[in-house]
């Protein structure tokens, strides 16, 4: 099923293939941008973490940003490190 539904993304445009529907932090939908954008798209990517969590890179880093040692997911807590 879940290649199945990959590669109907695939070919669904830009929708992304994330676990979850909305960002964590923000709580915006994936398929729409963080609340700092107008437009979604290329312009708001998302991100993974090695957790295999997706936020809006947007998000992402200004969490990253807002904590004052490592970073941990917003969602699991694990130790936050980008994936790729
Ligand atoms: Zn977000
Ligand atoms: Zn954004
Ligand atoms: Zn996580």
């Amino acid at each position: 099923m879940r290649v199945v539904k990959m590669k109907w993304h695939a070919v669904a445009s830009w929708t992304w293939d994330a676990q979850d529907e909305t960002c964590g932090i923000c709580r915006m939908a994936f398929d729409g941008c963080c609340p700092d954008c107008k437009l979604p798209g290329d312009d708001c990517p998302l991100i993974w973490g090695v957790c295999n969590h997706a936020f809006h890179l947007h998000c992402i880093l200004k969490w990253v940003n807002s904590q004052t040692s490592q970073a941990h997911c917003p969602m699991c807590r694990r130790e936050w490190q980008f994936k790729g």
